[in-house]
């Protein structure tokens, strides 16, 4: 059944999924990679569109496959689906332009993360409403962490307690998201990137476990049991 979008939500979300690597058919890309008979980008699209203030979805597919993926996702939610660009920031710019001005928020996902529960949605779309420039969702870092040198040498050991891995939905107030798009020079893979370097304060929230990217083998063998538990 496809999900309804709030039409009084002040969140949109950005999926860019235009990566070369991007089609549909077996054995490929990372967005399509299926999970439990569905593509990522099936899973991540149906849970952002769960999320209660979530107002529009727009997904950068690559210019050859955009009438692929509006099929896909047709039965799961409405999203509006536009070409992607050459970087993945092109893609990004690419979709943040079909987002009206009167939307507030807008966060920035990653088909990869797709067993993201619509409570991370909206936990960092509230810390955005409350306030922040921009907010994305971490985790501490569990393992020890070494600096390595050539030959493999250990430099040295890295404070972990100051470090943490980033996760997604990233969430940012429309004009710090425009702002730093346009002012962007070299592309970064992050958009909180972005951000930082036009010197806006980015804020951490607490990310989830669910929200993990799904990669590697043993990340589908995870997800599946994952998507047993909720
Ligand atoms: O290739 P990489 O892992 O950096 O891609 C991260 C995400 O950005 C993927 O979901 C990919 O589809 C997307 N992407 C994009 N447009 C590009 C390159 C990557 O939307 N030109």
């Amino acid at each position: 059944m496809t999900a309804q979008l709030n039409p009084h939500g002040d969140v949109a979300v950005l999926v860019p999924a235009a990566g070369s690597g991007v089609r549909l058919g077996p054995g490929v890309p990372k967005a399509l990679r299926m999970l439990a008979g569905e593509p990522l980008l099936v899973h991540a699209i149906r849970r952002v569109a769960a999320a209660a203030s979530v107002r529009l979805i727009v997904v950068a597919a690559p210019a050859a496959e955009i009438d692929a993926v509006r099929a896909l996702l047709a039965p799961v939610a409405p999203v509006v689906v536009v070409a992607g660009g050459a970087e993945r920031q092109q893609s990004v710019a690419a979709a943040l332009a079909a987002v009206p001005d009167d939307v507030d928020i807008v966060l920035v996902h990653d088909a990869a993360r797709a067993l993201t529960p619509p409570e991370l949605v909206e936990s960092v779309a509230a810390a955005v409403r409350g306030g922040l420039p921009a907010a994305i969702p971490v985790l501490p870092v569990v393992d020890t962490v070494k600096e390595v040198g050539p030959d493999d040498r250990v430099l040295g050991t890295v404070d972990r307690t100051v470090l943490r891995s980033v996760q997604t939905p990233q969430g940012f107030r429309h004009d710090v998201l425009a702002t730093a798009h346009a002012t962007a020079s070299d592309p970064l893979t992050d958009d909180a990137g972005l951000v930082e370097k036009a010197g806006i304060v980015v804020t951490c929230v607490p990310g989830s476990e669910f929200a993990l990217k799904i990669t590697r083998p043993l990340d589908l063998v995870l997800a599946e049991a994952l998507l047993g538990v909720r």
